[in-house]
């Protein structure tokens, strides 16, 4: 609306209307001779005209100055709008954007407070979910040292039983807390990515080797199709953590007798590594919500194997760093594959 009505324009038509009604009065004043004075008629017009349009444009311009720019400036040092808004609100020509740039601006302030609503849920919700995580260790722990306490040290058939179950919680709140402080620094960017050129074919290997026995208690055997190296650039131990995290869901998630295939695929700029199972896959319905923080699919399972439910999050936030991405396809009952590309060196 106000880009069509501009405040000039206003002024040049009340000036306009102004010059009418002094030509009217003066046909009725003057009556016949009105014509003849044509010249000064003309001279006195363009006076009035010019007088009415300075003094219009002056109080117009002062009235935005004074008191719209201030509004200006506020938008300006909350640096929502472009610098180049403010150089227009100087020439006086803003009120041509006037309607418009608050509306961006309204729109945007909009956005961030939805942004920070969304956020203060998930706040609600991290701090919520990490007392129910650390509140069933906490509470085993009490139960047993209780028990202790009330004689059961004394008593040979479950002294040494209950003090390592303890152990067993207190083992499970550090890997939570440790993952809290991984996910913390990842999430506030104090985690410096030492990158560095590596053979991912050694990482993988390394892993798999350290992991053989693990994934033979649980019956998978896993597989690596890798024939020759792959040099890429990355933070080398953070990758490994991811790998590692991948390969040890896939035995974790896996069926007996079932296997784990490592693929890497070489893609012009970036490699794919491929953690392939085919254990009990993931339904599609899980599948949005799998990197969020103690997202869990099956959480009996999770907890048998000593998982927190940060592990993915966690690959998330490293691959992310890495300005590269991690992805998932998976069928129920038919198995799940990981993928992560990184940057070829
Ligand atoms: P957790 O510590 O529970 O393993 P993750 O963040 O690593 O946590 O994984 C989140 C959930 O995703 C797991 O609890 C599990 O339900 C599901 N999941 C992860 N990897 C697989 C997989 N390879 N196959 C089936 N489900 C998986």
């Amino acid at each position: 609306m106000i880009q069509k009505v501009s405040p000039r324009k206003i002024i040049m038509v009340i000036s306009l209307i102004t010059v009418l009604i002094f030509n009217t009065a003066l046909a009725f004043i003057v009556v016949d001779n009105y014509l003849t004075h044509w010249r000064l008629i003309i001279i006195f017009s363009i006076i009035i005209f010019l007088v009415i349009y300075g003094v219009s444009s002056y109080l117009i311009n002062k009235f935005f100055i004074d008191i719209i720019n201030p509004i200006y400036k506020i938008i300006r040092t909350v640096k929502v709008l472009p610098l180049t808004i403010v150089d227009e609100i100087e020439d006086a020509e803003f009120s041509k954007n006037l309607e418009q740039e608050v509306q961006n601006w309204a729109k945007e302030k909009t956005k961030q407070i939805n942004q920070l609503r969304l956020m203060e849920k998930y706040r609600k919700e991290f701090i919520g979910d990490v007392s129910h995580e650390l509140k069933t260790p906490i509470f085993t722990i009490q139960g047993y040292i209780s028990t202790l306490i009330e004689g059961g040290i004394d008593d040979p058939n479950i002294n040494k039983k209950y003090l390592l179950r303890t152990e067993k919680s207190i083992d499970r709140i550090i890997s939570i807390v440790e993952d809290l402080l991984t996910i913390s620094k990842l999430e506030t960017n104090e985690l410096v990515l030492n990158k560095e050129k590596f053979d991912l074919t050694i990482l993988i290997n390394e892993i798999v080797e350290m992991q053989t026995d693990y994934a033979a208690k649980k019956k998978i055997t896993l597989n690596i199709k890798l024939n020759n190296s792959f040099i890429v650039y990355a933070d080398r131990k953070l990758i490994y953590q991811v790998i590692l995290n991948l390969i040890i869901n896939s035995i974790n998630y896996g069926r007996d007798n079932g296997s784990t295939e490592l693929s890497v695929y070489d893609m012009d700029q970036i490699v794919m590594v491929d953690i392939s199972d085919n254990g009990i896959g993931i339904a599609k319905q899980d599948i949005p919500r799998l990197f969020e923080r103690f997202y869990r699919v099956d959480k009996s399972r999770s907890k048998e194997n000593g998982g927190t439910g940060l592990g993915l999050s966690i690959c998330k936030h490293i691959v992310e760093a890495h300005q590269q991405t991690i992805s998932v396809s998976s069928q129920e009952g038919l198995g799940s594959s990981f993928s992560i590309t990184l940057e070829k060196a």
